[in-house]
């Protein structure tokens, strides 16, 4: 209860923050990206992760308004980095499923397209299978309006949801995202190792690109790459940061590139 009247106030006292964790290609080992992470700076508790707050905005019906505004943010935040000389950067935001269904996230990205600036392919949508089987037909409509409009399709957390393999050809998908459940144990667990290699070459074959999430370690880096999956995200790299340390994290790339 407590936490919940405090959320309501904390968006308009400006409260949150968006955090931005590089994901990086891993045939040249360059930050191509980021995700856009929300982050609550709590006046008593400190700053505290999605995972603490996200389920209560949903509930509160918060979440449409606070996406709508990470995504607002990360769309200014890229043009800013782009505008830097720091390549042509994607910035992923997090859909959640309101705002999925709420009939206006083509507005919403089409808005945040026109007040940023950015070339819309440069704005990736984190999707979840979840949000996608619920209504097959409604989804398909949506990503097929959202791909008119350009914006990179991915779906988050692969693996772990509904694991239906037919929706995968029938939804205008750009990138899979591997779940951390299965890559924590790479690369000596060979069930694990069975599976990434499967779900890297699906991907491809369906002419996704693929991308791994949670990597803390060069071993598991080095399997994945042996495996052939394009970009990788994790602690190995960086979490989720500011966005000025984000950016200093940039500079310094730039200042060692070949
Ligand atoms: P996600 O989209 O799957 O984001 C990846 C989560 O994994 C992030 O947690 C990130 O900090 C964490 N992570 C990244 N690398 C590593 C690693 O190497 N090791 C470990 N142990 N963890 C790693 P975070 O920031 O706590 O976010 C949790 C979830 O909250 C996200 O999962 C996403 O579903 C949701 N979320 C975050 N921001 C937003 C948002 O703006 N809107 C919505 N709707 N959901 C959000
Ligand atoms: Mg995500
Ligand atoms: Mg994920």
């Amino acid at each position: 209860m407590t936490l919940g009247s405090q959320l309501r106030g904390a968006v308009k006292r400006g409260e949150l923050r968006v955090h931005y964790q590089p994901k990086v290609d891993i045939k040249t080992n360059r930050i191509v990206g980021a995700e856009a992470l929300l982050r609550w700076n709590h006046p008593e508790l400190g700053i505290l992760p999605p995972g603490q707050f996200i389920a209560l905005a949903e509930d509160l019906g918060l979440i449409s308004g606070i996406g709508q505004w990470v995504m607002a943010l990360a769309c200014r935040d890229a043009v800013n980095w782009i505008r830097a000389g720091f390549g042509d950067l994607r910035v992923a935001v997090n859909i959640a499923k309101p705002q999925f269904e709420s009939g206006d996230l083509c507005d919403v990205v089409r808005q945040a397209m026109q007040d940023s600036g950015l070339p819309p392919k440069q704005l990736v949508l984190e999707l979840t299978e979840s949000m996608l089987m619920d209504n097959v037909e409604a989804s398909q409509a949506l990503m097929a309006d959202l791909k008119k409009l350009g914006v990179t399709l991915s779906i988050d957390d692969f693996g772990t949801g509904y694991s239906s393999l037919s929706y995968l050809k029938s939804f205008p998908l750009d990138e899979l995202k591997i779940d951390r459940s299965f890559v924590v144990d790479l690369p000596g667990v060979k069930s694990d190792v069975a599976i990434v290699r499967t779900i890297i070459e699906l991907g491809h074959r369906l002419g996704m690109s693929v991308i791994a999430e949670g990597i803390e370690t060069s071993e598991q880096l080095h399997c994945l790459a042996r495996l052939g999956c394009d970009r990788y995200q994790g602690f190995l790299c960086s979490k989720a940061l500011p966005v000025e340390e984000f950016m200093e994290l940039l500079a310094g790339q730039e200042a060692t590139a070949p």
